[in-house]
């Protein structure tokens, strides 16, 4: 589904990504490891369009998208995963799924003018939709209360929750595991295997617990410093003695 060639990104002369190349599989939940500073966060802004490529291509289903800005990505439905901004803190959880851009077909004048029932059916539409992911996700309790004051692990569902909102086909996945509790991670786990199998979604998770790897990941990929060191199984990755030479090398 996508295929990533070359790919480089230099911050000055320090190549964050050097060379990588690899393949994400249609339907797979793939991991995405390896030690701190091996270039795994840059690899998936430069994909996502939120930093442009030094060179390289990247191509989804043989389309090159290579540096496409993130609203782009969007609609083809290559979505990567953000914190809940600052902003969006006092809004509820469910206004939070609402205000997803591409979810709604935005307030034209036309719209204010005359499409005032439109918008009503279309607010009760997204409502809807947005109840209908809270439940999916098993968080319909914190519906009501703002983003801001819902725990981390809640935080990440909802994160989740927004890629639900419009037809995403991959979503990339940033430490979803990170400060939060065993029990939401599995929750967060079960509802990413959920979203895989009856749903279609392609995953990529860069993810430091292991265990959170294992039960979801295959294949899994190693990085490190800025290129594809090994893929494979996860057992067939921690037997690999470069991934274990590169861990230990930090
Ligand atoms: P990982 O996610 O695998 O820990 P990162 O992609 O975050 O690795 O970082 C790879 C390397 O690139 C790190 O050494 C980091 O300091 C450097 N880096 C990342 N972003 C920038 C930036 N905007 N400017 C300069 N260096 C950066």
């Amino acid at each position: 589904m996508i295929v990533v060639e070359d790919l480089h990104k230099h911050f000055g002369g320090f190549h964050a990504v050097d060379g990588a190349s690899l393949e994400i599989a249609k339907g797979s939940i793939t991991g995405l490891i390896g030690p701190n500073g091996a270039g795994k966060t840059t690899l998936f802004n430069v994909i996502a369009g939120v930093l442009p490529p030094t060179s390289g291509r990247v191509t989804m289903d043989g389309e090159d998208i290579t540096g496409l800005p993130p609203h782009e990505l969007f609609h083809k439905g290559l979505l990567r995963t953000f914190q809940i901004a600052h902003e969006f803190a006092s809004m509820t959880c469910r206004e939070n799924l609402m205000m997803v851009p591409g979810s709604q077909s935005g307030e034209s004048l036309w719209n204010t003018w005359f499409g005032r029932k439109r918008i009503a059916d279309e607010e009760r539409a997204l409502r809807a939709k947005a109840d209908e992911v809270l439940e999916f996700l098993t968080i319909s309790h914190i519906a009501d209360l703002k983003a801001g004051q819902v725990s981390g692990g809640q935080k990440k569902l909802l994160e989740l929750g927004r890629t639900m909102m419009v037809d995403a086909k991959i979503v990339f996945l940033d430490e979803v595991g990170a400060g939060v509790n065993r029990t939401l991670l599995y929750t967060i786990a079960d509802a990413i295997k959920r979203l895989n199998e009856e749903r279609g979604y392609t995953f990529v998770v860069i993810e430091h617990d292991m265990e959170f790897i294992d039960r979801l990941c295959d294949p899994v990929i190693c990085m490190a410093e800025g290129k594809k060191l090994a893929q494979g199984t996860l057992d067939e990755i921690k037997a690999n003695e470069q991934v274990i030479e590169a861990y230990l090398g930090t």
